[in-house]
């Protein structure tokens, strides 16, 4: 469940709660407040008409004109216990006021309040007031109670539903541009949420600052990758050639020809490996240009197969193409080399002994595609989705005598990107593998 609908449901459910509760408190209460309000009222009422009353020598004597109806209240005047003057109604009989105070009368056509004022000698002021019409008076607070109350419970539940949706969906667009920049090779995305400065709003820019926090380290990281490579080029390259130029005149002593030939092979190796991280450097930086070039990319394969049947043949594997007899493509003719030259090379060392390398050429939707299968040890679904990643060995020792470091498979990546191309490994472990490289066939414009 949504933070937006956990929200509006518990504030809803206390309010409801709480409405409840108040409403219960304020109808039971009212009507015994209304009765005693209505009764307090009346006995006040009785009480001023009295004070136009005196009794002088065992006579009444009003000091006013006294109205027997007011405010709704019935007066009459009784003398021992019967009533010499003012307004009795009908219903409530004629019940001596006897000693005095509240009484309440069950009349023909519903209840009567009384109130008896005793004046003293015999005399005595008597107050009646129909009680049904306290009764409406409460039946009325109830029915608006019952009515506004949950009305009110109704709209805030609403109100507030609409209030938590809007700021949620600037939550909404925060996980939105999120995703988008997780899947995206494009470091400089922002979130950039715009129009308030609410802590949505808050929370975004500090994921951007946090974004390009992490944009400076990895821009740090490419540049450090490519000073290195570039630093270490000529040091290397003057290594390499004074180890050959000295195994080739050291002479007959063979254990120092010997040690010159490791520091050429290690140097060359090294060679090789800073030329692969210049690449992926500059792939990251997307600096790696393409230079396209139209050529047949069926002889581009059969050069390729044909420097490698060395390597293939001493393994017993046969190396075989699939496809049409010729295929012109616009592409990068020393990187596309790379590629054929990474994926066969690669089929041949994860390959059988005795078994099989097809490269297969075709044309789908205008891309060339090309996919190199083995029937060789294949590669286990844990390690699958990580040998693009850079110096990514499932397991080096799994190679036949061929030592890389992990980089050719992030450079082919890099190298489809550079085409506006893709790259994709299926493998089944024992079974074999195939690796497909696709890249439009035509350049644009
Ligand atoms: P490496 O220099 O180790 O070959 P790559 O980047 O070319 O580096 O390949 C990464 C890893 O992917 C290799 O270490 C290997 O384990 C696995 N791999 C690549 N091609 C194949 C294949 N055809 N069959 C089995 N495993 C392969």
């Amino acid at each position: 469940m949504t933070i937006k609908k956990r929200i509006v449901i518990w504030y809803t459910i206390w309010m409801a709660l709480l409405v409840v509760i108040a409403s219960a408190v304020l109808l039971s209460g009212s009507g015994a407040l209304i009765r005693r309000e209505a009764i307090a009222e009346m006995e006040e009422t009785v009480h001023d008409a009295a004070e136009d009353i005196r009794i002088r020598a065992g006579h009444l004597v009003f000091d006013d004109d006294i109205d027997f109806f007011d405010d709704g209240v019935y007066f009459s005047i009784w003398q021992d216990g019967t009533v010499i003057d003012g307004r009795v109604p009908d219903t409530i009989g004629t019940f001596p006021p006897s000693s005095g105070g509240v009484s309440s009368v069950d009349g023909e056509e519903g209840l009567w309040y009384c109130f008896d004022l005793l004046l003293g000698e015999g005399y005595a002021l008597r107050g009646a007031v129909r009680a049904y019409d306290m009764g409406a008076v409460a039946s009325s607070l109830q029915l608006l109670v019952l009515l506004l109350l949950p009305l009110l419970v109704v709209l805030a539940a609403f109100g507030g539903y609409f209030i938590v949706r809007k700021a949620f969906q600037s939550a909404d667009r925060v996980i939105e541009s999120a995703g988008e920049i997780a899947v995206s090779d494009d470091m400089s995305k922002r979130i950039a949420l715009s129009g308030g400065d609410d802590e949505i709003h808050r929370m975004a820019a500090s994921f951007d600052l946090v974004l390009d926090r992490i944009e400076e380290a990895f821009e740090k990281e490419r540049q450090f990758t490519s000073d290195a490579s570039h630093e270490l080029r000529t040091p290397i390259s003057v290594i390499l050639a004074e180890a050959e130029y000295a195994e080739r005149h050291v002479g007959e002593d063979e254990k120092i020809r010997e040690s010159l030939g490791v520091i050429a092979r290690q140097a060359g190796k090294m060679s090789r490996l800073v030329a692969e991280l210049l690449m992926i450097a500059r792939s990251d930086k997307g600096t790696l240009k393409m230079v396209p070039e139209r050529f047949d990319l069926c002889e581009l394969v059969s050069v390729v197969l044909s420097t490698l049947e060395e390597e293939a043949g001493e393994r017993g594997i046969a190396l075989s193409v699939k496809g049409p007899e010729h295929m012109w493509v616009e592409a990068d003719q020393d990187m596309i080399t790379r590629v054929m030259i990474n994926f066969v090379s690669n089929a041949i060392a994860y390959g059988r002994s005795g078994g099989w390398v097809i490269v297969r050429l075709s044309l789908s939707e205008g891309d060339a595609v090309i996919s190199v299968e083995d029937n060789g040890i294949g590669i286990g679904r844990e390690h699958l989705g990580r040998i693009w990643d850079r110096f990514y060995q499932v397991d080096p020792s799994r190679s036949s005598g061929r030592s890389g470091a992990g980089l050719g498979l992030s450079i082919v990546e890099g190298i489809a990107k550079a085409h506006g191309g893709s790259v994709s490994a299926e493998s089944e472990e024992g079974q074999g593998s195939t690796f497909t490289f696709r890249f439009p066939a035509e350049r644009p414009g």
